[in-house]
C-alpha cells in the first residue's frame, strides 16, 4: 500500500501517519522529520534548510526531493505513507514521475481538512519531545508526568509568526495540489476537525472502500 497524507500544517498528518503505520505495517516518510533530523545532525542539507524551516517557509524543493526519493527507495517502493510530501505541484510532478518509473504509483491521497482557527490553536499549544519527536498538546494530550519538562520544547516554527507564515505558504503553494490530486481521482477528503480516534476511523473507512485495499490484498 502506498498512500500520502495531505493537508495544512497542524492537520494531524504526523499523528495519523504514525497510527496508520502501526495499523498497516507501513513505513512513515515525513519530510519534516527528515529535515529536522538533518538539522540536528548538522549536515550540509540540514544547514541549508534551517533558515527556511525556522521562518516557517518551504525548503527549496530539490533538497526535499532528494530526501523523499531516497526514503521511498529505502522502503522498497512499497508499504509507505508519505507525510508532508509532496507539498507543491512541482514536487507532486517529481513524485509522480519517480513512482511511475518504478511502477509504484500511489493508491490514494488522504486530504485532512481542518479550519484555520483550529490549526492555530493546535500548533500554538503543540509541544514536542526534543529527542523522540513525540508530539503533545498542552490541553488534550499533555506530556506524561515521567517525562522531564526540560525535554519538552516548542518547535521554532510553532511560534505565532512562523505559524502565520506556514499558513500563508500552505494556501499559496500547497492548496493547489488538492485539485491536482482530485483530477487524478486519488484524493479523498476527510474531516480532520475531530479527535484523533474519530479521524483515524474516518481514514480507515476510506482505505477500506478504496482501491488501496485491493492493492493490499494483492500484496
Ligand atoms: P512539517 O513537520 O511537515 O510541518 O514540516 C516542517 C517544515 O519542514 C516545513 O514548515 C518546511 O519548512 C519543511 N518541509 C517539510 N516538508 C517539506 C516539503 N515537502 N517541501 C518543502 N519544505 C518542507
Amino acid at each position: 500500500m502506498r498512500i500520502a497524507l495531505f493537508g495544512p500544517p497542524g492537520a494531524g498528518k504526523g499523528t495519523q501517519a504514525s497510527i496508520l503505520a502501526e495499523t498497516y505495517g507501513l513505513k512513515t516518510i515525513s519530510t519534516g522529520n527528515l529535515i529536522r533530523e538533518a538539522m540536528r545532525e548538522g549536515s550540509e542539507l540540514g544547514e541549508e534548510a534551517r533558515s527556511y524551516v525556522t521562518a516557517g517557509k518551504l525548503v527549496p524543493g530539490e533538497l526535499v526531493r532528494k530526501l523523499a526519493d531516497s526514503a521511498v527507495a529505502n522502503a522498497g517502493f512499497n508499504d509507505f505513507i508519505l507525510d508532508g510530501y509532496p507539498r507543491t505541484i512541482e514536487q507532486a510532478q517529481w513524485l509522480d514521475a519517480f513512482l511511475r518509473a518504478y511502477k509504484a504509483e500511489l493508491h490514494g491521497v488522504v486530504f485532512l481538512a481542518v479550519p484555520d482557527e483550529v490549526i492555530i490553536e493546535r500548533l500554538s499549544k503543540r509541544r514536542v519531545h526534543r529527542l523522540t519527536g513525540e508530539s503533545y498538546h498542552l490541553d488534550f494530550l499533555p506530556p506524561p508526568a515521567d517525562v522531564s519538562p526540560e525535554d519538552i520544547i516548542q518547535r521554532a516554527d510553532d511560534q505565532p509568526e512562523a505559524i502565520a507564515s506556514r499558513l500563508r505558504g500552505y494556501r499559496r503553494e500547497t492548496k493547489p495540489l488538492e485539485n491536482h490530486f482530485r483530477v487524478t481521482g486519488l484524493l479523498r477528503e476527510v474531516d480532520g476537525n475531530a479527535s484523533v480516534d474519530v479521524v483515524h476511523n474516518r481514514i480507515i473507512r476510506f482505505l477500506k472502500s478504496s482501491p488501496v485495499t485491493a492493492a493490499r490484498k494483492a500484496g
